[in-house]
Parts: structure tokens; C-alpha cells; sequence
């Protein structure tokens, strides 16, 4: 099968042989996926290894959040669901928001005051959605929606819900489709660890059903300040920079660990300072911008191979989770400011080759 050219076709009627869609299914869609796969030339070149990244951010909320929300939407409409809601640190709150408006379903967001980047608090208000910020992180909002779940008649759309996870393993599809099998080598950040156990579905289910030879070592990324699976327990105050991936109580904590070493890859962290210069170098050096949780995958491709845990010309691909417009706070304090000149062309001459 190889359909992931199709863009702009709904993602879960593209795969749909491999999700557990009935004849009741409404397909809910605004054309996810079939997100580019890009080689990064120059790292490839410096790295001696043949990497390539899937472009997330290109998903129509900016993230691949949205390939686990269609499905979600598409099911909590088949059993009735007139509401949805959800934790989040930003960017699913946004799919949320945006497949509830698309569904005509009420959506509930519950994120973490003051740490969520701009453009994903825009979206999930523009999209409708009642936004609570709540004083407190990421696992306090979930503990609070959880509750309001089991009292009310609102669907859960977190990654608890096992429809997100069927939908995001697709990203895992493409991947093979792209590159003719499964890669070397999964990297992706990690911060409930949904999307890692998805992609390992993803690949195993791809294998079983003929379309793909193999299995790639999954590499999961922590933030350092965050990395309760590093450290082997929960983190009650995480803290990073890569705020996406802010979370010390992962949900998909065990089932991620599994695919980790059943996979023979593991999980590390990365610092802040690791984040931010790999998520620099790909916008100025590569000319891709994803936003920083999402550079933790190339962070943490950078650091294993300084640790020697790659063979020369070993294929693999990097997940970037998110688009860099998402925050663009960071983008700019991370960047050389702004030159101001007066109007005249002088000054603008001046500026740019000197007296
Ligand atoms: C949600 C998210 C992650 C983390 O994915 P998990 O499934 O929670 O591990 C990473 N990066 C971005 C940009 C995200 O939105």
C-alpha cells in the first residue's frame, strides 16, 4: 500500500484496513497526515548516517496531534458524544478545539497556567473551546479531567483514549511508505509517551501485514529537567523549556519502555541547552523550523551518536512533532534581534556591507 502521496485524503479512510472503523464510523477529517519526510543533508553528511525528518508541523493544527483527534473525534461521535474534553500542554488542546468546531461537538481544555506557548493557547481559543488554565502542571490538569469525565457526559481525547494512539500509529504507515521499509532508527520526543508507543503499533502492525520488512530501534527523548522514565520515577515538578513534553507522570510510560528495549533502542534525556541548539541548527542550517520539544529528537539522534550507538550510513528518521510557529516567543529570544534602521537606503546599504 502506498497511498501517503494522497494529501488532502482523510488519513483514516487512507488506512482505514487498519483501523477499528464500522460501517457507523463518520469520517472527520480536514486531511492530516501525509506529512513530508525530509533528508536533512547537511547532518547526514556530519553524522555519517542517512537522516531524515517527518515534518509533524505540517498537519492542519501544526502538530501530530491531529492524526490521533481525527480518529478520536470521528469515535466519540459513532457513541454519541455531544462534548469532549482534555489535558493538555498546548497542542492538543488545539486539535481538540479544532475537530470538535469541524464535528459541531462542545470541547473543555484544561492546560497549565503561563505554560503553554502562544500560538497553541490562539488556536484552542479561536477554534471555540472553553479554555481553563489551571495553577498547576500537566498531570494535575489530567487528574482533574479524568474526574470530570467519569462525572459528566464528556469524552476523554487524551492519549488515555486508546483512538488517539490508533491514529497516530499511521504516522509510522508513511514513514515506510516513504522510505520503501522501516528505518535503522525511530528518535522522537517523549512526554506521555503516546506517540512512541504508537509508532511502535505502527511498525509492528506495517511487518505483520507484509508492508514492511523490519523493525527500527525506538530512541525515545526526555527533556532532562523531565525524564521521570529516565530516572525510573515520577518528576513532581518538571521543568523545561520544551514545554510540550513538561510531564513527570507519563501515561504510556510502561507500553513506551517496552517498545524501547523490546526494540533494542532506549530512552535518554537531553538539555535544554541540547534542545535549543539542535532546534537553531535546523531552522539556520537545514532551513527547518519546528518548535523546541520537537528538536529533542535531533538533540538526542546528536548525543547517541556521540555515545557511539550508531553504525556508519545507518538510515534514520528524527519526528518533529510540532511547527516552530507554535512558539514563537522562543523563536525570536533565541535569535539575532532585529537591526532598526532609519528609511533611506544608506542606512539599509550601510547596515548590510559596512562603510
Ligand atoms: C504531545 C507532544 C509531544 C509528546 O508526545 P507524547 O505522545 O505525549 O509523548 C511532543 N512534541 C509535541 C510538539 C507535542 O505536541
Amino acid at each position: 500500500m502506498t497511498s501517503s502521496a494522497l494529501r488532502g485524503t482523510p488519513l483514516i479512510e487512507r488506512y482505514r484496513e487498519f483501523l477499528p472503523m464500522t460501517d457507523a464510523t463518520p469520517v472527520i477529517s480536514m486531511g492530516e497526515g501525509a506529512t513530508p519526510l525530509v533528508r536533512l543533508d547537511k547532518l547526514s553528511e556530519c553524522l555519517g548516517l542517512d537522516v531524515h525528518v517527518k515534518l509533524e508541523g505540517l498537519n492542519p493544527t501544526g502538530s501530530f496531534k491531529d492524526r490521533g483527534m481525527c480518529f478520536a473525534m470521528s469515535k466519540a461521535v459513532e457513541q454519541g458524544a455531544t462534548a469532549v474534553i482534555c489535558a493538555s500542554t498546548g497542542n492538543t488542546s488545539a486539535a481538540a478545539a479544532a475537530y470538535a468546531a469541524r464535528a459541531g461537538l462542545t470541547c473543555a481544555v484544561i492546560i497549565p497556567g503561563g505554560k503553554i506557548a502562544l500560538g497553541k493557547l490562539a488556536q484552542a481559543l479561536i477554534y471555540g473551546a472553553k479554555v481553563l488554565a489551571v495553577d498547576g502542571n500537566f498531570d494535575d490538569a489530567l487528574r482533574i479531567v479524568r474526574e470530570l469525565s467519569e462525572n459528566h457526559p464528556i469524552a476523554l481525547v487524551n492519549s488515555l483514549n486508546p483512538f488517539r494512539l490508533e491514529g497516530q500509529k499511521t504516522a509510522a504507515f508513511e514513514v515506510c511508505d516513504a522510505l520503501g521499509d522501516a528505518p535503522d532508527v525511530l528518535c522522537i520526543p517523549v512526554g506521555n509517551a503516546g506517540n512512541i508507543s504508537a509508532y511502535w503499533m505502527g511498525f509492528g502492525e506495517y511487518r505483520e501485514a507484509g508492508n514492511s520488512t523490519r523493525l527500527p530501534r525506538m530512541m525515545g527523548f526526555q527533556a532532562e529537567g523531565s525524564a521521570p522514565l529516565v530516572r525510573g520515577e515520577v518528576v513532581t515538578s518538571p521543568e523545561t523549556i520544551a514545554t510540550a513534553i513538561r510531564i513527570g507522570n507519563p501515561v504510556r510510560g510502561e507500553q513506551a519502555m517496552a517498545a524501547m528495549i523490546d526494540s533494542g533502542g532506549g530512552v535518554d534525556s537531553v538539555t535544554d541547552e541540547e534542545i535549543l541548539a539542535a532546534y537553531r541548527m535546523l531552522a539556520s542550517s537545514e532551513g527547518v523550523f519546528c518548535e523546541p520539544s520537537s528538536a529533542s529528537s535531533v538533540a538526542g539522534l546528536i548525543k547517541a551518536h556521540a555515545a557511539g550507538r550508531f553504525t556508519t550510513g545507518e538510515r534514520v528518521v528524527c519526528v518533529l512533532t510540532g511547527n516552530g510557529l507554535k512558539d514563537p516567543d522562543t523563536a525570536i529570544a533565541q535569535s539575532g534581534g532585529v537591526v532598526e534602521i532609519p528609511a533611506d537606503y544608506a542606512a539599509a546599504e550601510k547596515a548590510l556591507y559596512g562603510d
